[in-house]
């Protein structure tokens, strides 16, 4: 069996490495460095730099700890060359893993050209072409750009340039209240920067829990970051004094001044060279069309990560690579594969979190969703001001909030369906909380499992014991 692979992001790479694993010959196209968004623009270069942010917050913070640090400055250039560093290292990890009998690595830009067969034009203007007996698209995704006047000027930016800027900001404007907007706002208040975020949307964080994302907004604010919701932003234009970013708030006209703007809206699915509708697969704007096994609708090619449209994680690439390979080995075994194949992977249950300071983090249903459907439940929370660890962290901000069904609901009474966590190691601890939902674990199994005290992870406890 022979596979093409189109981009070399998490869900690339990790799909080729694992189909090579099973001896399936793989041709892997890369338009961009192997990792992809996420190890060269994405998750890795901004969690360096969120580290970066920690290590400031602590020095300004030392006094508390009777440490005495005196005057110290912060290098940009620095932070940005050790984020540089970790990204090569990790890139140099996954060359390595390519480096394969069974894998072939091509860069280059690739499109269909039929059904089954991909061109691939190199940087050098040479051409080649592919033909397999299954294709992965995984492409990944591009930031969006607002539609208003203004987007094309200098200091304009994307999460992009921000992670190679060379200065800090003075007056740092960030558009969009969601994960990229919230984590770069986070690092560059710490680094010095004067942020304002500007959201469309009611709350920051909207596809989050309402509870937790009025009170991430509120310890933002605290940390001086003005943020304004429901901030409709009509254009931006270059003035003397910088970048003016005009916005209606209850229909009244407002202005902020930048140094620099970040866009931070979103992003869309990365397919416009692929000529997708000459080899037939379906497409929307928001991304390709699959099944739960990640088939389009040309039956031998997959789509996996950002390209879907679906939620744009990393650990979701992968996971949707994993499936859609376990769909292609059941196939060439003989067996009819059913729809969502029972492989074990629960691509309804995702973890994921927000590395600002303090952390979120979330997995399951949400309190409104539940009431939003009918579901019966009880939400049990906890404090980190009541938690030893995190108060000897210097850490007390924080909750968790676990909603467990309730008596009279479709789930097992006490049926873990969801947890939202802010608070220092949020993004660590959730997880816990992950596995026993793939388990289909209820609150009465966290007070029944021992914690290690004293750490965050009784957090999670002490709200499971609040329904005693
Ligand atoms: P990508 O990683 O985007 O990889 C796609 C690859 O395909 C790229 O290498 C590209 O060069 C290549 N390609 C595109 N078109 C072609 C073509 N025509 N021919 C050949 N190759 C092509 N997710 C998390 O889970 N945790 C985080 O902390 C996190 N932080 C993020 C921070 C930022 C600033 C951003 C932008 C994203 C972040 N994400 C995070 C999201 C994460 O990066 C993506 O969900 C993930 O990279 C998607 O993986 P993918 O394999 O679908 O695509
Ligand atoms: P997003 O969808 O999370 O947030 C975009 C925000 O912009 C939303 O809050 C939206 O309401 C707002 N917005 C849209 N139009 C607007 C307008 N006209 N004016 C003001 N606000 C407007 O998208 P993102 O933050 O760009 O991130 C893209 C993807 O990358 C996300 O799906 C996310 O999962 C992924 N990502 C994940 C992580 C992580 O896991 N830690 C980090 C960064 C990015």
């Amino acid at each position: 069996m022979t596979l093409t692979i189109i981009g070399a992001g998490p869900g690339g790479y990790e799909t080729a490495v694992a189909a090579a694993a099973k001896g399936i010959e793989v041709y892997i196209v890369s338009s961009g460095p192997v990792g992809g968004t996420c190890l060269n623009e994405g998750c890795i270069p901004t969690k360096a730099l969120c580290r970066n942010a920690e290590v400031l917050e602590d020095l300004r913070n030392a006094g508390k700890f009777g440490v005495e640090t005196g005057d110290f400055k912060f290098d940009i250039g620095g932070a940005m060359a050790r984020k540089d560093e970790v990204v090569s290292q990790l890139r140099g990890g996954i060359e390595f893993l390519l480096k394969n009998k069974l894998i072939h690595l091509v860069y280059g830009k690739a499109s269909f050209k039929d059904n089954h067969t991909v061109a691939v034009q190199a940087e050098d203007g040479s051409t080649s072409e592919i033909s397999s007996d299954y294709i992965i698209i995984a492409t990944g995704s591009q930031s969006a750009m607002l539609p208003i006047p203004g987007t094309d000027l200098e200091g304009v930016i994307t999460s992009r340039e921000i992670l190679n800027i060379d200065h800090v900001p003075q007056r740092l404007c960030v558009i969009g209240a969601g994960v990229i907007g919230l984590e770069f706002a986070s690092v560059f208040s710490s680094f010095g920067s004067e942020v304002t975020v500007l959201e469309y949307c009611k709350d920051v964080l909207p596809r989050f829990d309402t509870d937790m994302a009025k009170r991430l907004k509120q310890a933002l604010g605290k940390r001086g970051i003005n943020i304004e919701t429901a901030a409709q932003v009509q254009a931006i234009e270059k003035t003397e004094e910088g970048l003016q970013v005009t916005f209606l708030k209850k229909d009244k006209e407002c202005k902020v001044l930048a140094d620099n703007v970040l866009m931070a809206v979103g992003r869309r699915p990365a397919v416009d060279t692929l000529n997708l509708a000459d080899a037939g697969i379906e497409f929307t704007p928001k991304g390709i069309v699959t099944d739960a096994n990640m088939r389009t609708s040309v039956p031998h090619i997959f789509a996996v990560g950002d390209v879907r449209g679906g939620m744009m994680l990393a650990h979701v690439a992968s996971a949707e690579g994993e499936r859609a390979l376990n769909t292609m080995m059941a196939e060439a075994s003989g067996i009819v594969p059913e729809c969502p194949l029972k492989d074990g992977i629960d691509l309804d249950i995702i973890p994921s979190a927000v590395f600002t300071t303090p952390e979120v983090a979330t997995v399951g249903m949400t309190e409104d969703t539940c009431k939003e459907t009918g579901i019966k439940v009880k939400c049990l929370k906890s404090m980190y001001r009541a938690n030893g660890k995190a108060l000897a962290m210097d850490a007390p901000e924080g909750y968790c909030k676990i909603i467990a069904a309730d008596e009279g609901s479709d789930f097992i009474p006490g049926q873990i369906l969801g947890c939202h966590i802010m608070g220092a190691h949020a993004s660590d601890i959730i997880q816990e909380i992950t596995v026993l939902m793939n388990k289909k674990g209820t609150v009465d199994d966290i007070r029944k499992i021992v914690h290690p005290h004293p750490t965050l992870s009784e957090v999670i406890l002490n709200a499971a014991r609040q329904g005693l």
